[in-house]
C-alpha cells in the first residue's frame, strides 16, 4: 500500500489521498491527490492559479489510468477546475479516451461538474507583467525563458517563504529552481492491491494558444499496465512526448528492468535524444506491481513525495543524467 507523487508538494497531495488507499479505493486516491494540487492556492502549476497560455486564458489537462482497457484523458479544459474528475468522467461513461477542448468542458457540463473560474487573480497580475515587460512565450522552446518564467511565479515562491509544503522548511533551493515544472502525476497501490495513476497540469507558463503536452496523453505523461506497473512524468513536455517517456519506462519494467534501471533508461534516452537547453528537466516516477518505487530526472532538483505504512517522506532520485 503506497502513494507516490512528483515533487515536494506531493506530501499534501499524498496526506489527501491517503484515507481513500487505505480503503482500497485507487481511483479516488488519484483524484483526491490530483485534485488538492487543482484546488490549493499555494500551488500554481495547476489548476486554479495556474498561469495562463499566452492569451491570457488557462487551460488545464489531465488523465487517468488503471490500464491499457481503462484509461481516460482530457486537454485543454477551460471552465473545469479538475481534469482528473473529468477524465474519470470520460473512463467510465464513454466508449472513448479523450476528449478535448470546449466540447470536453461541454462534457463536464453535462455530467453535472460545475464550472469554475480558473485565473487567479495573482495569475492575471502575472500575465499583465509579462506582457508588459515581454518575456517568453512558450518557455519550453525559449533558451532565455526560464528565469523570466520563474520570477512571474507569484504563489510559487511562496514555498519557500513559509515552508507549509515542506512540514516547515524551505522549499530546497535546488527543486526551487524547477517551480515552474510542479505538474502533479500520481501512482497509487491501494490495499485491495489496485494500482492506478493519474496526472493533471496547466501546461507551461504563456504556452501557445492550443498547446498540450504530455500530461494528459496516455503513454506519454502517464502509463498503467495492472500486470507490470505505471509511470508517470513532469518537466517539459515536449521532451517527455518525444520519447513516449511513460509507456518507455513501463516497458523497460516489462522486458525485465526493475523500477530503477526503468526510470534511468528514460532519462538517458531524453538526454540523447534532443539538444537540450539549460532551463530544460524532465523527471520519470515509476511504480511496479509490488509498489516499488523509484524516480530519476534529467538534472538535478526533482523530488518524489511517498506515504505508506512507515509514513510520510520526500525521496531523491535515484539517478541524475546531466548532475550540475
Ligand atoms: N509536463 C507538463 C507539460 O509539459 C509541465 C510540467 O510538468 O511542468 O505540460
Amino acid at each position: 500500500m503506497r502513494i507516490a507523487s512528483t515533487w515536494s508538494f506531493g506530501l499534501r497531495a499524498n496526506d489527501a489521498a491517503w484515507p481513500h488507499v487505505e480503503a482500497g479505493r485507487a481511483l479516488d486516491a488519484v483524484e483526491a491527490a490530483c485534485a488538492w494540487a487543482d484546488s490549493a492556492p499555494d500551488v500554481d502549476s495547476v489548476g486554479y492559479g495556474g498561469l495562463p497560455d499566452s492569451s491570457g486564458r488557462v487551460s488545464l489537462d489531465g488523465c487517468m489510468m488503471l490500464s491499457p482497457a481503462r484509461c481516460g484523458s482530457v486537454a485543454g479544459l477551460r471552465r473545469h477546475l479538475h481534469p482528473v474528475s473529468v477524465a474519470r468522467k470520460v473512463m467510465e461513461s464513454t466508449q472513448h479516451v479523450m476528449l478535448v477542448g470546449p466540447d470536453a468542458d461541454l462534457f463536464a457540463d453535462e455530467h453535472g461538474i460545475a464550472q469554475e473560474e480558473l485565473l487567479s487573480p495573482e495569475a492575471r497580475a502575472a500575465y499583465e507583467k509579462w506582457l508588459r515587460e515581454g518575456g517568453v512565450v512558450d518557455q519550453s522552446r525559449d533558451r532565455a525563458g526560464a528565469p523570466a518564467a520563474h520570477a512571474l511565479r507569484p504563489v510559487d515562491r511562496r514555498h519557500g517563504e513559509d515552508g507549509r509544503l515542506f512540514g516547515g522548511g524551505a522549499l530546497p533551493a535546488d527543486e526551487a529552481r524547477w517551480r515552474h515544472h510542479d505538474t502533479i502525476g500520481c501512482l497509487v497501490l491501494d490495499a485491495a492491491g489496485v494500482l492506478a495513476g493519474g496526472c493533471s497540469t496547466s501546461g507551461t507558463p504563456f504556452k501557445t494558444p492550443g498547446r498540450v503536452g504530455d500530461s494528459p496523453i496516455i503513454g506519454h505523461g502517464l502509463y498503467v499496465d495492472p500486470e507490470v506497473g505505471g509511470a508517470t512524468a513532469t518537466g517539459t513536455g515536449e521532451l517527455i512526448m518525444g520519447v513516449c517517456g511513460a509507456f518507455l519506462v513501463v516497458e523497460a519494467m516489462r522486458r525485465g528492468a526493475g523500477v530503477e534501471d526503468a526510470v534511468r533508461e528514460a532519462a538517458v534516452r531524453i538526454a540523447r535524444s534532443y539538444a537540450l537547453e539549460a532551463h530544460h528537466q524532465a523527471a520519470f516516477l515509476a511504480m511496479d506491481r509490488r509498489g516499488n518505487i523509484a524516480a530519476a530526472a534529467l538534472r538535478p532538483g526533482y523530488r518524489t513525495s511517498v506515504r505508506d505504512s512507515d509514513g510520510a517522506r520526500t525521496a531523491e532520485p535515484v539517478f541524475v543524467a546531466i548532475p550540475d
